[in-house]
């Protein structure tokens, strides 16, 4: 007998990570892509003996990568291997501050109180905050479809809503971080885990506060070859289970008959199928692919994540005062927001992330070089003049690495390339070129995010970071979880 078909339109990682699971279903698994190469995002290039990693650089929740081999019932070992970092980032201040976040909690609280004075237990005092709301709210926010009846009806939320005040929920994460934390420079560290899905700390709900437990709680990884790896791992086994790719094949229209999808038409033709899942931006999918069927604007309407611009420097010098993750803060944070979220102008004094995983892969850069990753903060693309705001943030960004470590880092780069909002949109058809879809600078963003099954379509999924439950590598990881268990079994 046939088996059952399922046709995902995109390859990014959520796209692989749904295949393989609906593979493991039983489905034989077809997915569209209409780039050359998979992993969307999460992709890398060469330049002149370096390699850099184009999109992520923070890889946490490890074991989502490798629930996708176990449930294959392959050893992820014998494909994937990564390591736990002892540090999550090191942050520098233009006064001269400068502080490592250890993972090690002990480390961690010696280090803050040692460079803020700030009492004792400030720290561990936080973060058990931070792994309570992770703990309570996590699990219903973060695993299970919020549209369904059965997730509010269960024992996990029955435990949040007799905590409900541990979840902070009138408050924004700046609010509580100014509570908590007193220190100026610690509230701005702790705030800064907003950009981690694209979001403003000073509109964000406070139980956003729960991200640094992933970091300090479970912990920061890094696969032993760079991010690409999960990129490679995955396609690998997708391919090993059967799994179909076409490549340079772009999906068109998802077909609609009688109030049910029976397949997609692409630019090259059209395919039969008993589900369609698409990955593809939520906003792109209906404007694009679902042109006759009804949209659901307010959920459309939502305010999208921040973008990113992206500067790739192949850098002829080491710099031992820098780690993997590194972080040179704005002297105005308020600022910085405000600029971005109205979105016309670069920021003059914009914060600055640096990653560099030559630190841990030295075949990234060439003896005695390092290969810096160096990204701002952007606004979504709404037309904004690009050339411009390019070259501004790129001023801006060199004065500032030069302030901080009395150098000319203009004499230091060897090689150059770059990556803003708008490349972001068209090789990804990722809507603004937002990273991670809708903001969430709201109490309410978790409810106006697409569900991952259509309630008027029968047969029609969506899935990765611009549906529930968000963006990131891990959350895209989670989408296909919650799509799989709630696609029919073949
Ligand atoms: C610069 C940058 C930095 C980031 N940093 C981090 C980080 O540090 N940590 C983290 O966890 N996350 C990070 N993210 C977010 C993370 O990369 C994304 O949330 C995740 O990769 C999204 O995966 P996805 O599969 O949902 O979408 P995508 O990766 O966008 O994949 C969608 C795929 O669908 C294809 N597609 C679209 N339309 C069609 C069509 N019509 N037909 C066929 N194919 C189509 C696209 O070509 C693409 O390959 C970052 C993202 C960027 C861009």
């Amino acid at each position: 007998m046939d088996r059952k078909k399922a046709l995902i339109i995109g390859s990014g990682v959520a796209g692989m990570a749904c295949a393989i699971r609906l593979a493991n279903k039983g489905y034989q698994v077809d997915v569209f892509e209409k780039n050359e190469y998979p992993g969307g995002k999460l992709t890398n290039f060469r330049m002149n003996g370096y390699r850099f990693d184009a999109g992520p650089s923070l890889f946490t929740l490890p074991h989502l990568v490798d629930e996708l081999f176990i449930i294959s019932g392959k050893d992820p070992r014998d494909y994937f291997k990564y390591f736990e970092k002892e540090e999550s980032c090191r942050y520098f201040w233009d006064d001269g501050t400068s502080v490592i976040s250890w993972t090690d909690l002990d480390a961690f609280e010696n280090e803050i109180s040692e460079k803020f004075s700030t009492a004792p237990g400030t720290i561990k005092e936080y973060l058990v905050k931070s792994s309570q709301m992770y703990h309570l709210a996590g699990k219903i926010f973060m695993e299970k479809p919020l549209h369904k009846l059965l997730t509010w009806w269960s024992r996990d939320v029955a435990k949040a809503v007799s905590n409900l005040y541990k979840l902070d929920l009138f408050h924004t994460m700046h609010q509580a971080n100014k509570k908590l934390l007193r220190h100026e420079k610690l509230i701005q560290l702790f705030d800064r885990y907003a950009t981690y899905n694209g979001s403003n700390p000073y509109q964000a709900p406070a139980m956003l506060n729960m991200i640094p437990y992933l970091e300090h709680g479970i912990g920061t990884y890094l696969p032993e070859k760079g991010i690409y790896q999960i990129t490679e791992v995955l396609f690998s086994l997708a391919k090993e289970l059967g799994i179909r790719f076409h490549f340079n094949e772009k999906a068109e229209e998802i077909l609609i008959k009688s109030g049910k999808s029976y397949g997609i038409r692409t630019h090259l033709g059209e395919y039969s199928s008993d589900l369609v899942v698409s990955t593809m931006d939520i906003m792109l999918t209906y404007r694009k692919l679902l042109q006759n069927q009804e949209a659901p604007e307010k959920i459309l309407r939502q305010e999208r994540s921040t973008s990113a611009l992206i500067f790739y420097w192949g850098i002829k010098k080491q710099f031992g005062q820098l780690g993997l993750h590194n972080i040179l803060f704005s002297n105005d944070y308020p600022g910085e927001f405000k600029a971005l979220s109205e979105g016309n102008e670069a920021f003059t004094d914009p914060t600055v992330y640096i990653s560099i995983t030559s630190k841990d892969v030295p075949d990234d850069a060439p003896e005695g070089c390092e290969n810096w990753y160096v990204m701002v903060n952007a606004p979504f693309d709404r037309g904004q003049d690009w050339n411009k705001m390019i070259n501004d943030y790129r001023s801006a960004i060199i004065k500032k690495i030069n302030f901080q470590f009395h150098v000319k880092i203009e004499d230091l780069i060897e090689v150059e390339d770059f990556l803003s909002p708008p490349e972001i949109e068209s090789r990804t058809s990722s809507f603004g070129g937002s990273l991670y879809g809708n903001s969430s600078n709201n109490r309410f963003s978790a409810f106006f995010r697409h569900a991952n099954e259509s309630k008027k379509i029968k047969g029609l999924y969506f899935c990765g970071g611009s549906v529930h439950p968000g963006g990131g590598i891990p959350l895209c990881l989670l989408s296909a979880k919650i799509l799989s268990d709630l696609c029919p079994n073949p």
